[in-house]
């Protein structure tokens, strides 16, 4: 069987020429790099070489640098970590209602701790109203964040503008880029941002390794109290192996942003506008225009989204679903909640994020698996059934 994965929003495999440079790091250069020996000089070096490739592809200064242990823990710290340093001058947090979990739960977390929470909302295309955001500004907001892509929609926000007005009335800005990253360019200064998020496995380095940008003299109370690693700001020694992955990922990402995008681009249009010409009643989902080039979100109306994946994976064909199936949850994704998407449309929404190694050819075979699976799940759609006799009753028509 074949075997398609337009998943990379969720993860992406570990590139041949990233494991190549990890491997050595497991066996012959194991040491610590906090050692002063030999064994740990020679790794030392390797980890600042991997800090230099990071800062470069974002555009700020090695020492700006520290490595986490993934994504989440990145959001975690900048948000946690902001809240501590920054109790004394105010408890008020504004962010989106769009965020990734792992800034909306640390928020919520921090809502229990005494903080106050703004969420932003967005419109209907997973936009930020950039005056609501200034309006939500208060003498007591100590931070600003907004993610740069939206993982379920590919929708970029406008994060310049953002910086703009963080910088106006004196707020820090973080952003979650694990989406943006090797996927649009990405520039800390002309955002202006204070504290910047990245995750390995999003970007063909290997799971568990991200690393956070602290702009300097940005105040971040440390959450990981131990030894001295990351110039105190994060204890416990180093992922040697990951954060050479990472900073070569990078390095890469860097190098062939223009070039892999615009290929990526090219497959996710096909697939988007052949979706559009085979299957009646398909509503994209995030913006039409300012989002990421590999994401695709479209809802099939009448047909739950799990019973499609489903369907597409016997077929070999992953994708995702943007609802929240993995907790057994019968609530549809935040996000479409968040974009006034219709309920049941909510339900059917599916993501496809492609990846450099895709081709046309497998574009052309999720087209022609897809219309039939489709028809066949509608057929089977008391709702659908119905509305075939009924003109107003179209979904798609009506929103
Ligand atoms: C995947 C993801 C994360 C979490 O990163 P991990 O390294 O998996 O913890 C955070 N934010 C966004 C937008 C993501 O897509």
């Amino acid at each position: 069987m074949k075997r398609i994965y337009m998943d990379n929003n969720a993860t992406t495999a570990v590139r041949p020429e990233v494991l190549e440079a990890m491997l050595p790091f497991f066996c012959e250069q194991f040491g610590n790099p906090s050692s002063v020996h030999w064994a740990g000089r020679a790794v030392a070096g390797a980890v600042e070489k991997a800090r230099e490739q990071v800062a470069r592809l974002i555009n700020c200064s090695p020492a700006e640098i520290v490595f986490v242990s993934c994504g989440s823990k990145g959001d975690d710290f900048a948000i946690k970590g902001t809240a501590d340093a920054l109790r004394d001058k105010g408890n008020h947090i504004i962010t989106t209602a769009v965020e990734h979990p792992a800034v909306l739960n640390t928020c919520k977390f921090l809502e229990k701790q005494g903080f106050e929470v703004t969420y932003l909302a967005v419109d209907c295309d997973g936009m930020l109203d950039l005056a609501a955001l200034e309006a939500a500004i208060r003498p007591q907001t100590i931070l600003i964040s907004a993610m740069w892509a939206n993982n379920e929609t590919g929708t970029l926000f406008p994060i310049e503008e953002v910086g703009a007005i963080a910088r106006k009335h004196r707020v820090r800005f973080h952003t979650d880029a694990v989406q943006a990253l090797g996927k649009v360019p990405v520039d800390v200064q002309k955002a202006n941002v204070d504290l910047l998020v990245v995750s390995g496995h999003k970007l063909g380095a290997p799971k568990g390794v991200g690393a956070l940008f602290i702009r300097k003299g940005t105040k971040l109370t440390p959450l990981i109290h131990g030894g001295h690693q990351e110039r105190n700001r994060r204890a416990g020694t180093h992922n040697v192996p990951a954060i050479v992955g990472l900073g070569l990922a990078c390095e890469l990402a860097g190098q062939e942003l223009a070039l892999k995008m615009e290929k990526v681009r090219r497959l996710r249009d096909r697939l988007e506008q052949g979706i559009f010409a085979r299957i009646p009643e398909v509503k994209l989902n995030g913006h039409p225009t300012v989002r990421l080039p590999n994401t695709l979100n479209v809802s099939f109306a009448w047909i739950e989204g799990e019973s499609l994946l489903l369907n597409l994976d016997l077929k070999g064909i992953a994708a995702s679903s943007g609802s929240a199936c993995t907790s057994g949850s019968l609530e549809p994704s935040h996000v479409m909640g968040a974009m006034c998407v219709e309920i049941t449309l909510a339900h059917s929404s599916t993501r496809f994020s492609l990846g450099p190694d895709n081709t046309e050819e497998e574009v052309d075979y999720v087209l022609e698996i897809l219309p039939p699976i489709v028809q066949r799940l509608r057929d089977m759609s008391p709702l659908y059934q119905r509305h075939l006799t009924c003109e107003e009753c179209s979904i798609v028509k009506r929103i």
